[in-house]
């Protein structure tokens, strides 16, 4: 059954952005999936793996993907387990402190608004 409705597709000649995971160096076929994802307390098989991220063209794009994915095994962007966690914790309790200020920040416009209303 034919549709009344034109085909709403984009043409397939258009250029489309080259995704930055094509550039990465653990898409080389001489790594073993598994090398990304070591035994925590395999510290040379964890220290191999971060070395070949530090010369990833794609590391700190890698890194912050990962971050806000919250990705919880593995090496990712050159950093392991531990350090992606210790980085989620910074930026947690950034984004408290954050929120934080914006709350007390809101509370004095509100204080100063009574203020000059009684005042
Ligand atoms: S930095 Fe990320 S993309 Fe690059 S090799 Fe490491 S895990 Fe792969």
């Amino acid at each position: 059954m034919t549709s009344i409705f034109p085909a709403r597709r984009a043409p397939d000649n258009l250029p489309r952005p080259v995704h930055w995971a094509t550039a990465a160096v653990c898409r080389d076929d001489e790594n073993h999936p598994d090398v990304w994802f070591p035994v925590p307390t395999d510290l040379v098989a964890v220290e191999y793996a971060k070395g070949l991220c530090r010369r990833c063209p794609v590391q700190m794009r890698c890194r912050t993907d990962a971050l806000n994915r919250g990705e919880e095994h593995g090496v990712w962007g050159g950093l392991d387990e531990g350090e992606l966690r210790d980085v989620r914790k910074v930026r947690r309790a950034a984004a408290a402190k954050q929120a934080a200020r914006e709350k007390q920040a809101a509370q004095d416009q509100q204080d100063a608004g009574e203020l000059a209303k009684a005042g």
